[in-house]
């Protein structure tokens, strides 16, 4: 630290990014990406608006958002355009959260909520999930904080019904809920037709999983009108060209070609089942994901001890060094023929160890 660095952040412990290995090839299934590329008319419009960079992005986002009302079925005003979701959770957070409205979570969540909410001095209380890692909405009902659930979770994957949300939202009628959406495309239900009955309802989403966009960063939030105006507040006053002009290129090519994403999830989807079940039959724990990650952990071996026998088989996973889940391996699917390589290390890793 450097004797300038101001003291309202001295004890800031940044988030930690999953890994991004540069030293070899890796099957990556660490930080929740798509196995499959963008589709092919994405790189040819990245490429012609390349030739546009010399003019700054239009901070409205307007012809995005208008490929986002068709896709989504939601008025234009009632969508913001960010820089990646993670960048829709700090301005929610900046505009919707303080003292006298403190945060509150699960225990077991995203681990940038607690850095976001560090980051401007934000009071939050972390509520412990249920022993089998499941959401009790009655924790956040009537609780009179400002609520932000994962849904699905992360890293547990588990999906909480929309009945739950509603009663969570319905609630609360003085502080925005916030609902963070970033895997909702593998087989959960948005809470997005909720905010046309809710103005404190905030649904957040991103192009990082789903959309197979993560490298170009670009998220979403849907609420109520003044929400977003809110929140486009924030966003003026940090940094208004926040999606560049090659990334709204790249989200509007891939808007219109929504049904090879969409068909991807379900590829995911059934990749994903077909591993539960492979890792079940070699004794895995595993909790029922609608997400595209898997949560599993093994009594014949650690959690640090997988992570690192995989790892050194060229296949990376991720691993919380957190109480309750230390045991645990958050395993992103990928292809079918990834999913095989994994399942076909454990066990290899497992004859070898003599588990
Ligand atoms: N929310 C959750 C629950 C996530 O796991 C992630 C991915 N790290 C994000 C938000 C942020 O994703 P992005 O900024 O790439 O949109």
């Amino acid at each position: 630290m450097s004797r300038f660095f101001s003291e309202k952040y001295a004890g800031l412990e940044p988030y930690t990014p999953g890994e991004q290995p540069q030293d070899r090839a890796y099957i990556k299934l660490n930080t929740n990406e798509s196995p499959f590329p963008p589709s092919v008319s994405v790189a040819a419009a990245v490429k012609e608006e390349s030739e546009l960079l010399q003019l700054y992005c239009d901070p409205e986002c307007r012809e995005l958002r208008e490929e986002m009302s068709k896709v989504f079925g939601v008025n234009s005003k009632n969508i913001m355009m960010v820089n990646g979701s993670d960048e829709a959770l700090n301005f929610a957070f900046m505009a919707f959260a303080d003292q006298k409205r403190p945060l509150v979570f699960p225990d077991i969540t995203y681990g940038f909520y607690p850095v976001f909410a560090q980051l401007n001095r934000i009071p939050y209380t972390e509520i412990p999930l249920k022993s089998d890692f499941s959401i009790n909405p009655a924790d956040y009902t009537a609780i009179n904080k400002t609520v932000v659930i994962a849904n699905p979770n992360a890293p547990t994957g588990l999906f909480l019904g929309l009945d739950a949300i509603e009663q969570i939202v319905s609630s609360n009628p003085d502080n925005a809920v916030i609902i963070d959406e970033a895997y909702i495309d593998f087989g959960g239900e948005s809470a997005l037709p909720l905010t046309a009955k809710y103005d404190n309802l905030l649904v957040i989403g991103t192009f990082s999983k789903s959309r197979s966009l993560a490298g170009a960063r670009l998220g979403f939030a849907f609420g109520n009108e003044k929400l977003i105006a809110d929140l486009n507040t924030i966003r003026y006053s940090t940094n208004p060209y926040n999606v560049n002009r090659l990334t709204a290129r790249a989200g509007i090519a891939a808007l219109k070609d929504n049904g090879y994403y969409m068909n991807n999830c379900r590829i995911i989807e059934k990749n994903r089942e077909k591993t539960a079940a492979a890792l079940k039959d070699l004794g895995f724990t595993v909790i029922p994901s609608k997400a595209n990650f898997i949560f599993a952990k093994s009594d014949r071996i650690g959690g640090e001890k997988l992570y690192s026998a995989l790892k050194e088989k060229g296949i990376l996973v991720r691993r919380f060094n957190k109480e309750r889940i230390a045991d645990f391996c958050r395993i992103t699917v990928g292809t079918d023929e990834q999913m095989t390589l994994l399942t076909d290390a454990i066990k290899t890793i497992f004859k070898e160890m003599n588990l």
